[in-house]
């Protein structure tokens, strides 16, 4: 399996070269099966598009518009395949199969029926599946998500039972940190499906956190490379046991969030969970959560979401806090979270501490904490992002 982003397949140059990488792959005896996503930044144009002709967008509308971007690089993949005299074969999402539930924009894979790729692959085919998008249950076309190629190729991998799913994209592998970010990054030899898993979900982009999900439930290793230079990159599979964890292994940042937070909520049993229930239904997910000690019976909760479910956050957020009796929401744009992954936390008491002495001696406020077996996160001003990612890269040796 070789999943393209959309760098790689940017111009018609690009797709010449991952139309020769593909040739070449073929030759050499090995059966594949490619993955594009959208040339460039054609999904980020189409989503500007809408923006300028609606208010509403329907989002069944918006998964036909955003969907057409992958059609394009399948399609272009495939003639310049076939002047290379390989036979290759296009398929949009619902003719490839997966069959996703009916949650439009972030729809998630139900189910593969993988027949019409299994006959071309038996045909001496090679498929080129547009990545990003299937068919919900009830036959409208749905897209999986901002990043949803990468959950398109290893769902995909997983079921056709690929060897290797090969992730390529315009940086060379998986760094210690964002290497847009912190020049001194390092490319990491292999990293382990849980550290990708908090990675991904903390903001480390390179791959989207559903295909991470698939990768570990199906033990598909991934192998995350550059098409520019083509030279070995980052496996992510599961973890060596004989191998000695590294502390810390990667820093990863997040400024795509918003902070809300909930005056004077009744301190007492089930309101946070009528809080987070409305939250739940209006399918946002909710990431960090702080509630302080109550005074005279009263608290205040504040919890971190998506910014782009902001709006709908703060809507539901007010209708609970007034059936609850709260005293006012507020919406905080200019956060940023900063996290530390690594597997050798779990053995490793101080690293919390020496964060947030890191921090202190930055003259970074620390607003949030939350931590996980193997992530520490910390929410700071949006200001303050990049100056805190590149003190704990640094304190951290990586
Ligand atoms: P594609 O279009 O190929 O899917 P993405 O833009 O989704 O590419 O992901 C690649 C980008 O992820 C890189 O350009 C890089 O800026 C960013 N990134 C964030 N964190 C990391 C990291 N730890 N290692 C490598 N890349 C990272
Ligand atoms: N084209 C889609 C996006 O830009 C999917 C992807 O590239 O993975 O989000
Ligand atoms: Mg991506």
């Amino acid at each position: 399996m070789q999943k393209y982003g959309g760098t790689s397949v940017a111009d018609s140059e690009r797709i010449a070269a991952v139309a020769d990488h593909v040739a070449r792959t073929v030759r050499a005896g090995n059966q594949v099966v490619v993955v594009v996503s959208a040339m460039g930044k054609t999904t980020d144009e189409l989503i500007h598009l809408a923006d300028q002709v609606s208010k509403t967008q329907t989002p069944r509308e918006m998964d036909m518009l955003l969907s057409a971007g992958e059609r394009i690089s399948m399609s272009l993949l495939c003639l310049a395949l076939a002047d290379l005299g390989v036979h290759a074969i296009s398929f949009t999402g619902s003719q490839a199969g997966i069959i996703t539930d009916t949650s439009h924009m972030k729809a998630k894979i139900l189910d593969i029926k993988a027949d019409r790729l299994r006959k071309a692959i038996e045909e001496g085919k090679v498929p080129v599946v547009a990545g990003f998008q299937g068919v919900s249950t009830s036959k409208d076309v749905t897209t999986l998500g901002r990043g949803g190629s990468d959950t398109t190729a290893v769902a995909l991998a997983a079921t056709l039972g690929a060897s290797v799913c090969e992730i390529y994209t315009d940086v060379s592998g998986v760094y210690t940190a964002d290497p847009r970010v912190v020049s001194t990054a390092r490319k990491l030899g292999t990293i382990s499906f849980e550290e990708m898993l908090e990675l991904a979900s903390s903001g480390g982009r390179v791959l989207a956190l559903r295909s991470v999900e698939f990768a570990r439930n199906f033990n598909v290793p991934l192998h995350v490379r550059s098409s520019f230079t083509w030279e070995p990159g980052t496996w992510v599979k599961e973890e060596d046991p004989t191998m000695e964890q590294a502390v810390v292994s990667a820093i990863s940042h997040e400024a795509q969030e918003v902070k809300i937070t909930i005056t004077k909520v009744p301190d007492k049993p089930g309101v946070a969970a009528q809080i987070f229930r409305s939250i739940a239904d209006r399918g946002i997910n909710v990431d960090m959560i702080v509630q302080n000690t109550s005074i005279d019976g009263f608290t205040d909760i504040s919890f971190t979401a998506p910014r782009q479910d902001m709006q709908s956050a703060i809507e539901v957020t007010e209708k609970v806090a007034k059936d609850i009796g709260a005293e006012a929401v507020y919406g905080d744009k200019e956060i940023g979270r900063v996290s530390l992954v690594g597997a050798g936390m779990k053995s490793h008491p101080g690293v919390t501490a020496q964060v947030f002495e890191t921090l202190a001696a930055q003259n970074i406020n620390i607003e949030m904490i939350s931590t996980s077996a193997i992530r520490i996160s910390c929410v700071v001003r949006e200001s303050q992002l990049e100056a805190a990612v590149l003190a704990l890269h640094s304190a951290f040796g990586l």
